[in-house]
Parts: structure tokens; sequence; C-alpha cells
């Protein structure tokens, strides 16, 4: 089966589908940058002493074909430095993003107005934006899609939540992905689950993702 693993670190390949594999600045081969894959600085590494030498790699890496997106990048109120130096980072990476003309993967807990707030600003409209390994409320997840944001749902929709599984059926499926992040759950067992909650088959599913996959990273299919 194709399905696309929209976010995942070190992942196997099992199947056919495509992996964009996510990778922190000091993880990343520059030398030899693997296709389909989005790199970034993770909030949980703001205050890294490297963080002014990772931003301007990264701001060449940006510009490599390989490079889908910058990400994962964020804001997580629970871990790593204060919310005001996060933001700095992802204001400073969002622009990277603008300028290299690609999209950008989030990873945002308990942040969701800060977010919100920063990548409103009329200069970040044009960026598409995608949060990864939701696991939030249905009515966060409208307002998200509503302001144009996409959605990737993890490992967890296997044992979801009945409000998990609800956000999952009241969003628009043309803004919806399916990850692993780093779990090492099979990527197919999670489309499985999307599929039975969803009520459909997993083959228009995955033609579904597909649609979405190459309109977020705006892939004219060949
Ligand atoms: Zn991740």
């Amino acid at each position: 089966m194709n399905c696309i693993n929209f976010h995942c670190h070190g992942c196997k390949k099992n199947g056919e589908g495509i992996q964009v594999v996510s990778y922190n600045l000091d993880e990343i081969d520059t030398q030899n940058i693997r296709k389909n894959c989005t790199v970034g600085i993770h909030p949980w590494q703001s205050s890294n002493p490297n963080v002014d030498q990772w931003l301007s790699q990264l701001e060449i890496i940006s510009q490599s074909p390989n490079v889908l997106a910058i990400g994962e990048i964020g804001l997580d109120r629970l871990k790593g430095g204060s919310l005001e130096l996060q933001n700095k980072i992802l204001t400073a990476q969002a622009n990277i993003a603008k300028n290299a003309g690609k999209p950008i993967i989030i990873h945002c807990v308990r942040a969701w107005s800060e977010l919100i707030k920063t990548l409103s600003c009329s200069e970040f409209s044009s960026i598409k934006k995608a949060i990864h390994g939701f696991r939030g409320k249905v009515e966060m997840a409208k307002q998200l899609t509503d302001l144009g944001y996409y959605i990737s749902f993890g490992s967890i929709l296997v044992n979801a939540t009945p409000e998990l599984a609800e956000t999952l059926t009241k969003i628009p499926l043309n803004r919806v992905f399916f990850e692993t992040d780093d779990s090492s759950m099979p990527i197919e067992e999670v489309y499985s689950a999307a599929a039975d909650i969803l009520d459909m088959y997993i083959e228009d599913l995955i033609g579904i993702t597909e649609n979405n996959f190459n309109e977020f990273f705006d892939i004219k299919p060949a």
C-alpha cells in the first residue's frame, strides 16, 4: 500500500509510500541531504548555544530541493526554555521558510494562541502550515483548519479516545495527514485505524492524503 508517512524520525522503509523524515540541524548530513526530508530547530532546542549557527545553516539547507519543508518547529509550554525565546526561533524559521517558498511542520504543546498569533501576521500568510502529532480538541482542530492549517495524526489513532476520533470526523479531509513520528508502528496501521474511524475504504483515504501531499508541497503529479 502506498501510505504516505507525513512525519517520522529515522523511520524504516516498509511499503511503497513516501516517508517524510524529520531532522534537527545537528542530525542532518548537509553533504548528502536525503530526498523528502524536513529540517528545523525543534522548540526543545531553542536554548541550545548553537542556535544562531543552526539558523544560518538552515537558511542554506532550506534551498535544497530535497528539503520539502522547514520543521519541526514551534512552541512547547512544557519543555525547551521560555516561550518568548521559542517564539523568536519560530519566527526566524518561519522567515527562512517564507524566503525558500516552503511549508512549515509545526510542533505545538499548550501554546495554541501564541502560535496562531505569531503565524497569523501578514508576512507569514503565504506559508503553508501543518500541525504534526495533533491530539488536541475538536474546536482547536476546526479553528486551525479554518485558518488553512493541515493536521497530521499519529499512532495514537490506533487507540483513539472518543474525542480524538470525533476530531478526525469533524475536520475537512482535504486537510489531513497521517504519520508515525517516533513510534515504530507501521504507517499502514495508522491509516487502517483512521479508515475505521471515518468508516471509509483505506484506499480512498490513501488517495485523499496523496492529493493533500501534492497540494501541500506543491508537487505537480508527473
Ligand atoms: Zn516529530
